[in-house]
């Protein structure tokens, strides 16, 4: 089977903040992965074995991925110890990467050297903005040229480079979103994750938030502001990895988010609205039956989370279709008006 043909997985693995020196106003790692203690070797291992159960890893791309701090600040021991693991996975054949995310800040040759030794492939940074004056009322505790200069050694070192930003951070605004999203292309980001600022409880954003010191995005803000960003992406063939904070309990349940624009379905939110200015326009074609044709695997998207896109179409014409054409790429489509 090709490589582009086969389901992409990553086994995570989250290692929580232990290792930050700094407290980003907006974080509580523990709080947003779910996970509150960072885990022992033996319990990575079983991590990855109860993966491998329900994934059919022979005809599949699977990566072990270690998220959620900043995995190059731990010590150096512990680092191996985690990596000595997932290699183990790599030389079996049974994994094809191992991907990590950590701070910009934290990267130097001596860091990549060991990185690589342990079969590391692609370096994901928190870059969040790339913005100054956004970094550092967020605390995030390094600058811009942090980002700049770690960003070249990862790509110098061929190591695959991903490069996460954050939408609505205080101080941040929809041009200073579509700059930032303009460098992570000029850096020469492989990857990307989009994720808007939520509030969460215990935070300091949570305090600014009080005070009325911070107005977090309202969900429709994110998601133009996320369509926006993830044009710039598409257009420039960097691969968005994920839009919206994965849905832990704590979040789902509504635990630990004070405010802000969560929605579990946050990329199908932003799929509709992508797909919602490509179809506006045929609202003034005429007929009374519109059939749009588009891609197999757009099909959701086009038609839109609880079918926005299509009652939107149902407006203008007594009926909408909706079919699936597999010589459709991407976002082609064909409109039939009868
Ligand atoms: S660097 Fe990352 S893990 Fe550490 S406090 Fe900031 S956002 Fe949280």
């Amino acid at each position: 089977m090709s490589l582009k043909n086969q389901k992409h997985y990553t086994i995570p693995v989250f290692i929580p903040e232990l290792a930050c020196p700094f407290q980003c106003v907006f974080c509580d790692q523990r709080k947003i992965s779910g996970h509150q203690e960072s885990p022992l070797p033996e319990e990575v291992r079983r991590t990855i074995e109860d993966h491998l159960s329900t994934i059919p890893y022979e005809e599949s791309y699977v990566e072990i991925g270690f998220f959620g701090g900043n995995f190059t600040g731990i010590p150096a021991s512990m680092q191996e110890s985690y990596l000595s693991v997932a290699v183990e996975y790599l030389k079996r054949g049974i994994i094809k990467g191992i991907r990590l995310s950590t701070r910009p800040d934290y990267i130097s040759p001596e860091k990549l050297k060991m990185l690589k030794a342990y079969g590391v492939s692609c370096i994901e940074l928190g870059a969040q903005s790339l913005d100054e004056d956004v970094l550092r009322l967020s605390g995030r505790g390094h600058k811009l040229e942090d980002i700049v200069r770690a960003s070249r050694l990862i790509r110098q070192e061929g190591f695959s480079l991903g490069l996460q930003m954050m939408l609505g951070l205080p101080g941040d605004s929809p041009e200073k979103a579509l700059l930032t999203a303009r460098k992570i292309v000029d850096l020469g980001a492989d990857n990307t994750r989009i994720y808007p600022t939520l509030v969460i409880k215990g935070t300091k954003l949570e305090q600014m938030y009080l005070k009325g010191k911070y107005r977090p995005l309202e969900l429709n803000e994110a998601v133009c502001q996320a369509r926006a960003v993830a044009e710039i992406f598409e257009a420039a063939g960097v691969n968005i990895i994920r839009m919206g904070l994965h849905p832990s309990e704590g979040l789902i349940s509504g635990e630990y988010l004070v405010a802000g624009p969560y929605h579990v379905s946050f990329r199908e939110l932003v799929q509709t609205e992508i797909w919602n200015a490509i179809l506006k326009p045929l609202a003034s074609g005429s007929g009374k039956v519109i059939t749009i044709s588009v891609a197999p695997c757009e099909l959701n998207a086009a038609v839109g989370y609880n079918a926005r896109n299509k009652k939107e179409l149902l407006q203008s014409f007594q009926k909408v279709r909706f079919i699936s054409d597999p010589l459709l790429k991407g976002r082609q489509f064909i409109a039939d008006y009868n």
